[in-house]
């Protein structure tokens, strides 16, 4: 573990940037570039996090155990320790006046442990709601957005006892799951037992299986100030559980639903008071009617595009959200469509390990190619991810189209 650089600690110069106003009418002054920004969690989201830091002259501390990890090396300060350590927490206190995470499972009392000492945005109570599902519904609900049906079922007595409305339905434990992980699909109540006992017995949401008629969802940026900045609402698409394609802004869907969807996301950051970068994930039922789905209260895989097709990237919005920077409108300048790069894609049909071809990819005009840095390519594991620009929706997806045949890869665009 290397020892952060702690007396390089710059103290803020006095008024250096002009001061917003926080709603509670007390003054919050900016962070002056070259101070330290903490980041709990090493994956790519916070590599991309550090880029984006870096390029505004911030330094980043990165806390994450894996010597390897993806925004540890790009970081200028990694500490390679596990979350809850307690020395390694208080060395990222001291060295960082604002932390963040990009790490959704990062324990929210190891925030609010920070928060006692830093500026720590998403707060720890903001972090847990989107760490449970059941607690996710019941804010949807008190932001009067409405969700999936569903039920709470902590044992197999509330299995027995679960709506039948709610069959065939999706198991999803409550807490702990990503990229369909931690999911059952089951069509009546004796898979529904065999499910609970196989997700290991743990509090469970059961959801009603839905109709979908397309996904969505939305990046918003909420500051300190109470500000809120949306990016433009995507349409996705999904591969066994994991993001396959993201398009941007969404088409297909009614410019109702799309309008629904950016007041949604709105009401769900301000009923939290949220401060930092917020992905609400949507659906569009085939009667038309949208809702909310779940939450990731960092930025998220479908809103990467935004680094090469908008004016402000949601990594360029999270480090702001967390400087005290403003958060202005973001102007989306390309259209564009997003192709996830999953470890798959260095295997041949005989599993054999190959490097993509890059360099015909890159010949292609509008390819933005973003690898992770991670050192083993495994199945379904995130390498990279690809966006293509263009100066209309079709041209994109055309585009699109040709760099998936190239590669190999699904494309819904
Ligand atoms: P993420 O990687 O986004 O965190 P996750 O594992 O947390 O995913 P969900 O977003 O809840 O899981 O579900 C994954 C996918 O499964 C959804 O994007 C959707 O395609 C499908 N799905 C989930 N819930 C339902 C439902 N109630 N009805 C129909 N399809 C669903
Ligand atoms: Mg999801």
């Amino acid at each position: 573990m290397s020892s952060p650089p702690v007396s390089l600690r710059s103290p803020p110069p006095e008024g250096a940037l002009s001061a917003l106003g926080r709603p509670d009418g007390t003054e919050m002054k900016p962070l002056p570039p070259g101070s330290w920004l903490g980041m709990l969690g090493g994956g790519q989201l916070g590599r991309m996090a550090v880029h984006a830091a870096q390029r505004l002259g911030y330094r980043v501390a990165v806390l994450d155990p894996d010597l390897n990890s993806p925004a540890g090396s790009a970081a200028d300060e990694h500490l390679c320790a596990p979350y809850e350590e307690p020395r390694a927490l208080a060395q990222l206190a001291q060295l960082c006046p604002a932390i963040s995470t990009e790490f959704e499972n990062v324990p929210a009392r190891v925030l609010a442990k920070l928060a006692e000492s830093c500026f720590v945005a998403p707060a720890a109570t903001a972090v847990a709601v989107c760490q449970d599902r059941a607690a996710e519904k019941a804010h949807f609900a008190r932001s009067q957005v409405p969700c999936a049906p569903h039920a709470v079922l902590a044992s197999s007595a509330d299995c027995e006892a679960a709506d039948a409305a709610l069959l065939p339905g999706i198991l999803k434990t409550a807490t702990l799951g990503y990229d369909g992980k931690g999911q059952r699909r089951v069509r009546d109540r004796a898979e529904l037992l065999t499910a609970f006992r196989e997700l290991g017995g743990v509090r469970c949401v059961l959801e009603a299986l839905l109709p979908l008629a397309a996904e969505l969802s939305v990046v918003v940026a909420r500051g300190q100030d109470g500000a809120m900045s949306l990016l433009p609402v995507q349409r996705n698409w999904h591969e066994d559980g994991i993001l396959a394609t993201t398009v941007a802004p969404a088409t297909g869907v009614a410019n109702e639903c799309i309008a629904q969807a950016e007041q949604h996301a709105r009401a769900i950051a301000e009923a939290m008071g949220y401060v930092g970068v917020l992905c609400i994930e949507f659906f569009v039922l085939e009667d038309g009617r949208l809702l909310a789905n779940e939450m990731a209260p960092r930025p998220h895989n479908s809103g990467h595009h935004s680094i090469d097709s908008c004016s402000l990237s949601q990594f360029d919005l999270q480090v702001r959200a967390l400087a005290g920077l403003p958060l202005p409108a973001v102007r989306q300048h390309s259209a564009t469509v997003m192709l996830n790069l999953l470890g798959d894609l260095w295997f041949d049909a005989q599993g054999q390990q190959r490097e993509p071809d890059w360099a015909g990819l890159l010949a292609l005009e509008g390819t933005h190619l973003h690898l992770y840095g991670k050192v083993e390519p495994r199945r379904a594991r995130k390498m990279g991810h690809l966006t293509l620009t263009a100066a209309s929706a079709e041209d994109a997806a055309a585009l699109a189209r040709r760099a998936a045949a190239l590669l190999r890869l699904p494309c819904h665009a």
